[in-house]
């Protein structure tokens, strides 16, 4: 999911990221070049970077049928292109489900 690319010679895999006053400098090893990672959170979709933060559930299946919710990671929702998923959040105030449950898929 990360299409983190070097700028000059377009390298995905030869990158080398480091911790730096406080952001992440990437080193392409193919051509030497470094450039800061641009470390603000974007839809995806639209591009925007008004984004918000919101938190979702990491299930596992345990022995048995129970699930058990084992850890959150964070991700970020877009009002416009995430309203529905965002209002939910926001109302429940407890993270999101995993994408890996069953929902309803009739759109
Ligand atoms: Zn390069
Ligand atoms: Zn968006």
């Amino acid at each position: 999911m990360d299409d983190l690319r070097c700028p000059r010679c377009g390298e995905e895999d030869e990158l080398l990221g480091e911790p730096r006053d406080g952001t992440i400098v990437v080193t392409c090893e193919a051509c030497a070049t470094e450039w800061e990672r641009d470390l603000t959170p974007r839809c995806p979709t639209c591009g925007t970077d008004d984004v918000r933060v919101a938190f979702q559930a990491i299930v596992e299946k345990s022995r048995g049928t129970q699930l058990s919710m084992s850890s959150v990671r964070r991700l970020y929702l877009c009002p416009t292109c995430d309203a529905e998923k965002l209002a939910v959040y926001q109302v429940s105030n407890r993270p999101l489900p995993p994408d890996e449950l069953p929902t309803e898929t009739d759109d």
